[in-house]
């Protein structure tokens, strides 16, 4: 069986398993393959010659893992990626920012990706190369003499070819995505986007349904929706410690319904629209003054980013507008809680809570809402209102979807979730068990590796 080589900009810590569901997925299919997995350790040195990358190996899987420079930090992980290609691919070209700097930063720090990762490569390994931190990483290794199977999964959403163009560069950097042989995107949507691109700028055609030929090039383009651990989260949900949690909750809480939203605080999670739509519930339904509390768990994030300190202003602006106007000595209607909670007592907040409140203004996939559904008391269950516009909404169909922008809607859908009754909500939430089953964590690793590991044939670019 083929080495799987997994890149990432940061690995999963292989002792505590800490980095949450989806590194620990990727571990365990390393564990199966036999495997490396390379990427940013986190650390940063003040020179380029400081760097070195160090091997440390777990059973059979090898973290190889090195540091980045602050200026790596400043121009390519804050820079390049996370004020230019994130805001892009999240259709926010306003907040969109390149410079000459920046760009060349993201082409340096993948070419010394690719220059340390190629000589640790054997020629039957698998690369399994993940988001739009490393996107020419395939190109780089391709230019080292790696002929290797590579994969390139996109976690994040792929936007429509008339915001793409509006960002330099963005002929190179699709034209690098070519080097790999898979293409993985979320959702449908975000493969759509792609392919139209591919079709109408560079005269692609599929030749079946995920195969595309694109400038004497065919690669498999396919759609790969990221999922959970069902039962490792329902059982985190029932443990004693979990049910203590709950009945804390609920006895602190000085209200009989709680909503539960939890985001890291960026802005394509939809937050200030959320607390407008939260305000405008309290508005239209002030029965429920005193009952509801929404609890909104968000730790924030990048916060050496000028957006993500704006959108955390306007969240404690607005938080602190709501308790103002409609709180009370014996109810605060917001409960905003600015950092981590560890999964373990999510999962008991989850099914401590009647309603999932998950309205990203645009998203990936968006885990929280599949957890949110495999913690829930199947007897019992409380309701998920979801956005449309996050990845998982393509597939959780009974969930309340909602529009984020229209605060009426979304009201309506909280006061709905609310009054729902008990057979609708285990109707309901029997399909969603059904779906993330169908789509889990495990799924999602497989059959990635499958299209990665399939024999195209004779015309292989790669073979
Ligand atoms: N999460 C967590 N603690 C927090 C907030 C979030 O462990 O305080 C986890 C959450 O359980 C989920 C992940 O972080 O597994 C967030 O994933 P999602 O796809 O919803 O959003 P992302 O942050 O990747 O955009």
């Amino acid at each position: 069986m083929s080495r799987l080589v997994v890149v990432s900009n940061r690995v999963a810590d292989p002792e505590t398993q800490a980095s949450g569901g989806l590194a620990v997925c990727i571990l365990q299919g390393l564990r199966q393959h036999g495997g490396l997995w390379f990427g940013w350790n986190g650390l940063i040195v003040e020179e380029e010659s400081d760097i070195r990358v160090a091997c440390t190996r777990h059973d059979n899987v090898t973290m190889a893992t090195m540091p980045l420079t602050e200026r790596d930090f400043q121009e390519f992980y804050l820079g390049y990626c996370n004020k230019g290609l994130w805001p892009v691919f999240h259709y926010r070209l306003d907040l969109a920012r390149f410079t000459q700097e920046n760009s060349e930063s993201y082409r340096a720090v993948n070419n010394r990706f690719a220059e340390s990762i190629a000589p640790l490569l054997r020629q039957s390994d698998l690369v399994w190369v993940h988001d739009y931190h490393l996107i020419p990483l395939a190109a780089g290794l391709r230019a080292r003499g790696a002929a290797n199977r590579m994969g390139f999964f996109l976690h994040i959403p792929f936007p429509p070819p008339d915001v793409l163009v509006a960002m330099p560069e963005y002929e190179w950097l699709i034209n690098s995505m070519l080097e790999y042989d898979v293409l993985g995107f979320q959702t449908k949507t975000d493969h759509a986007n792609f392919c139209r691109f591919v079709f109408g700028f560079m005269g692609g055609e599929m030749l079946s349904k995920d195969t595309l030929l694109v400038s004497g090039k065919r690669l498999t383009v396919s759609v790969f929706p990221v999922g959970i651990d069902v039962d490792d989260f329902a059982s985190m949900a029932q443990t004693p410690e979990a049910e203590m949690r709950i009945q804390k909750l609920h006895r602190r809480g000085e209200a009989r319904v709680n909503i539960i939203g939890v985001d890291r605080l960026d802005y394509s999670k939809g937050l200030p629209d959320r607390l407008r739509a939260f305000k405008r519930f309290l508005e239209l339904f002030p029965h429920h003054h005193k009952a509801v509390t929404l609890m909104q768990i968000a730790p924030p994030t990048r916060e050496d980013i000028q957006a993500y300190i704006d959108i955390r202003h306007e969240l404690e602006a607005l938080s602190g507008q709501i308790n103002g106007e409609f709180g009370d000595y014996d109810w605060t209607p917001v409960r905003y809680v600015r950092r981590s909670i560890a999964q373990e007592t999510l999962a008991a907040l989850y099914r401590g809570s009647h309603v999932g409140l998950v309205t990203p203004l645009r998203d990936g996939m968006n885990l929280v809402a599949k957890e949110y559904v495999a913690a829930q008391d199947a007897n019992d269950p409380g309701v998920l209102v979801l956005s449309r516009f996050a990845g998982a909404a393509e597939d959780l169909e009974e969930a309340l979807i909602v529009n984020p922008y229209d605060a009426d809607e979304v009201a309506q859908a909280i006061q709905r979730a609310i009054v729902m009754p008990r057979k609708e909500r285990i109707t309901r939430h029997r399909a969603l068990m059904k779906r993330i089953r169908a789509r889990d964590g495990r799924k999602w690793m497989e059959s990635f590796i499958s299209a990665l590991v399939a024999d195209r044939g004779p015309d292989d670019l790669h073979p």
